[in-house]
């Protein structure tokens, strides 16, 4: 590969799928780089493909924006290129009186936010929306849905490459070099070492894109750019009796995830997860003697499930810019030229809900990108 070309994307997630369709168009050379042998193998792949509405974030964050954006534009993706959801809904619940005061401040956070569809309910309530729940309060959110994340993927994928993007993979980005009108980006292609030039480079590397960063010359610690790992598990529930509930259920979030929560696939299939717990290296394994912590979480308020129901599933790992223990951190998404990068925009922290904020971070990357061509 040795070639000039307009835009390279680092990373075929659900995130530079997303920007690939944006940029791409007749007459502009637009590359999409990935290490895999395929488009979205990491961890656009390896989540709960909720539809989130805009709840958990703080107002004025990137995180709410893009969801609250994102979400519609998903659902509109979903009816006009077929791809597989469902608009089921979720009510996130309080299990004790004292998980009702969380319950109140997420409401009144959503609300701030923009979502103007949730609706408080009683316990009574609860009981007659989902039988099986046992709560003291809660509040659903309607518009939370379900989507085949890889149908979205696939679609983006076929997209991007109908507008004349070009997809390499099996290469990984090794090494980017400032130019002086852009960007030599060095790749590894199986055993081979070769090069491009790009103007413009978005890196959407996922949990490798602070490493991106620190390959264009970037000090990702002064920059506060270093990306935490945390490791989601799952467990599914062979639940004989499908129907357990009709809705995803939430409980009140933990500090660094939305806590165990009760999720529906597509086909009808009950998960539980996914946990939080910072780990060091990628593993994509399931402990299974966290089994009996899964069901102590799930059975507080989802009492119809027992023990034997629960087997491992499968994990996800969250680029997390916030450390253990440590406050809020947002997405980021910077052009970097004040930093003498000028054409290098890194998207860094993409954590939940990246897959719903997808489409919105993908129109706002083109918005930055426009001028620099
Ligand atoms: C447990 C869990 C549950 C989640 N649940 C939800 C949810 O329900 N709803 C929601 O909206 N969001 C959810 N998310 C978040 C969502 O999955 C992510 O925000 C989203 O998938 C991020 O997409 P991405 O494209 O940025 O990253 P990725 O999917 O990780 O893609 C990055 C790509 O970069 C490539 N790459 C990395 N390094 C290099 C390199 N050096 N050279 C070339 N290529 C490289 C990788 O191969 C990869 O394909 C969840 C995340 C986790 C972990």
């Amino acid at each position: 590969m040795s070639d000039q070309v307009d835009v390279c994307i680092i990373g075929a997630g659900v995130v530079g799928l997303a920007i690939a369709v944006e940029l791409a168009k007749p007459g502009r050379r637009v590359f999409i780089l990935d290490r895999n042998r395929t488009f979205g193998l990491e961890t656009s792949s390896h989540n709960s493909e909720v539809i989130h509405a805009g709840i958990y974030n703080p107002p004025d964050s990137l995180k709410t924006r893009f969801c609250v954006e994102g979400k519609p534009l998903l659902y509109e993706l979903c009816e006009k290129y077929n791809i597989g959801h469902k608009r089921l809904g979720k009510i996130i619940v309080a299990a004790d009186a004292e998980e009702t005061r969380e319950i109140e401040r997420l409401y009144r956070q959503g609300i701030e936010n923009g979502v103007n569809d949730l609706t408080l309910l009683t316990r009574a309530e609860i009981k007659r929306l989902e039988p099986n729940v046992e709560a003291v309060a809660g509040f659903l959110s309607p518009s939370t849905g379900i989507i085949d994340s890889w149908g979205l993927m696939q679609s983006f994928y076929g997209r991007a490459r109908e507008s004349g993007a070009d997809f390499f993979f099996n290469t990984e980005v090794t090494g980017i070099e400032k130019t002086i009108d852009g960007f030599k980006v060095i790749v590894t292609e199986r055993e081979s070492i070769s090069s491009l030039h790009a103007t413009v480079v978005i890196n959407a590397a996922g949990l490798f894109s602070d490493k991106i960063a620190a390959l264009a010359g970037i000090d990702i610690d002064k920059a506060s750019y270093r990306i935490h790992y945390c490791k989601g598990e799952y467990f599914s529930v062979d639940s004989r009796d499908k129907r357990v509930v009709e809705r995803l259920i939430y409980p009140v979030p933990e500090q660094a995830g939305t806590g165990i929560h009760i999720s529906l696939n597509l086909d009808g299939n009950i998960k539980l997860g996914p946990s939080a717990r910072y780990v060091d290296a990628i593993d994509y394994s399931v402990d299974e003697t966290s089994k009996t912590d899964f069901y102590r979480a799930a059975h507080r308020y989802l009492p119809v499930i027992q023990l034997d129901d629960l087997s491992p599933d499968f994990a996800g790992i969250r680029p997390k810019l916030q450390g253990p223990g440590a406050g809020f951190r947002d997405f980021v998404i910077a052009d970097e030229t004040d930093r003498g990068l000028p054409g290098l925009i890194n998207l860094i922290g993409i954590e939940s809900p990246g897959l719903t904020a997808s489409p919105a971070i993908a129109r706002y990357v083109a918005g930055m990108v426009k001028g620099k061509l």
